[in-house]
């Protein structure tokens, strides 16, 4: 049997064979890898693309990750926070637009502590109960995230980075532990979150050992949502003279991910848009279903400087959501109205 039909067939394969996948320069089983990708979404999802509204409500970050530009060493940066109202605000917007899932994503700020989160969440709970919320605020305490949870939040992204502890020690200063978060993310599935991990590709230092890793660990953890997307760097960092990922790589990791998990919630990131104009397209064509639009006032979305050129790709909700929705239609897809939860198995007719 072919690796592409074994993986999707089987949904692994081994160490060895997921390089070889990786790194094909056969180009019938690159196409056969794409292909295969984009009809197990189209089977799962029916060419239906989910819409989350991404809302960065704080640029503050206590830690220093090499690869960011909002790490607490970026003096360059404007801070900023965005009050309750602010993010009701931009929920009642993006509620308005279509949107059923909000994302609140931001650096590790102390200013949002656990009482200030829940208050936001609970709130965002009463105005929009047919809607579920999305964290991303790092890592935290087990307590804290089974306060976040209790008090309404559904699901939590945390991109675990690198599974590799070396790999993981070259992109982070020396005190963070790749066990750390990896014990974040065991805690999140225990108590009860559908759970999004993910890496970079491309990122420095990478090998495609570290890759196969990252495909490996994700069985173990078998996530509801996927995060990847190329590194791209910024230039208020460390690796501001490494180079980008590739868009092709990043193709070939969401379709081989796409294949070993075919319910997942897999985003066309804005990273990819980045890196291409045409990105979107390309990743929901390699088997991603899930479009991520910013929803930040646009005064504060122009600090949230993760990488280099992001502000352009990830543009205004209303034009960049006309663009989408345009970009989706022309390749025969459309978004939908939808909370979009993550379901194992394909939901009954
Ligand atoms: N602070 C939270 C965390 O680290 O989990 C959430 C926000 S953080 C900005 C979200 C993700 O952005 C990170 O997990 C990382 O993978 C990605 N990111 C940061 N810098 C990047 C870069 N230069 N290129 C591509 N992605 C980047
Ligand atoms: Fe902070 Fe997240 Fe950036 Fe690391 S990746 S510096 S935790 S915002």
């Amino acid at each position: 049997m072919d690796l592409v039909t074994k993986l999707a067939t089987e949904h692994i394969l081994k160490e060895d064979e997921f390089k070889t996948l990786l790194l094909t320069e056969k180009v019938a089983e690159r196409n056969k890898l794409f292909s295969y990708a984009q009809q197990v979404a189209i089977f799962n999802f029916n060419k239906q693309i989910y819409i989350r509204g991404l809302i960065e409500f704080t640029n503050h970050c206590q830690k220093d990750c090499f690869y960011c530009g909002l790490r607490c060493s970026n003096k360059y940066v404007s801070r900023y926070r965005l009050t309750k109202e602010q993010i009701l605000t931009c929920c009642k917007r993006g509620y308005n637009l279509g949107f059923r899932t909000f994302v609140l994503q931001g650096g590790e700020d102390h200013y949002f502590t656990d009482d200030v989160m829940c208050d936001i969440i609970s709130a965002i709970k009463m105005y929009f109960p047919d809607c579920a919320i999305t964290l991303s605020i790092g890592e935290r305490t087990r307590r804290s995230y089974q306060r976040l949870y209790d008090a309404g939040a559904d699901r939590y992204l945390l991109r675990h980075e690198t599974a590799d502890s070396l790999h993981y020690s070259r992109l982070h200063p020396p005190s963070y532990k790749l066990s750390t978060r990896l014990d974040c993310l065991r805690d999140l599935k225990e108590i009860g979150f559908q759970v999004g991990a993910g890496f970079m590709v491309g990122a420095p230092y990478e090998v495609p050992e570290y890759l196969v890793g990252d495909f490996l660990y994700l069985k173990e953890l078998e996530p509801a949502m996927i995060g990847i997307g190329p590194f791209i760097p910024q230039q208020d960092t460390p690796f501001r003279h490494q180079e980008p990922g590739s868009l092709e790589m990043t193709l070939r990791c969401i379709a081989i991910l796409r294949l070993m998990f075919p319910r997942a919630l897999i985003p066309a990131t804005t990273a990819l848009a980045t890196l291409h104009p045409n990105g979107r397209v390309h990743g929901i064509l390699s088997g991603a279903n899930v479009i991520m639009p910013n929803l930040t006032p646009e005064d504060e979305r122009d600090k949230y400087t993760l990488y280099d050129g992001k502000t352009t790709a990830s543009g205004e909700a209303v034009s960049s959501l006309r663009l989408v929705n345009s970009q989706l239609r022309n390749i025969g897809y459309e978004m939908v109205v939808d909370r979009g939860d993550y379901t194992p198995e394909l939901p009954e007719e």
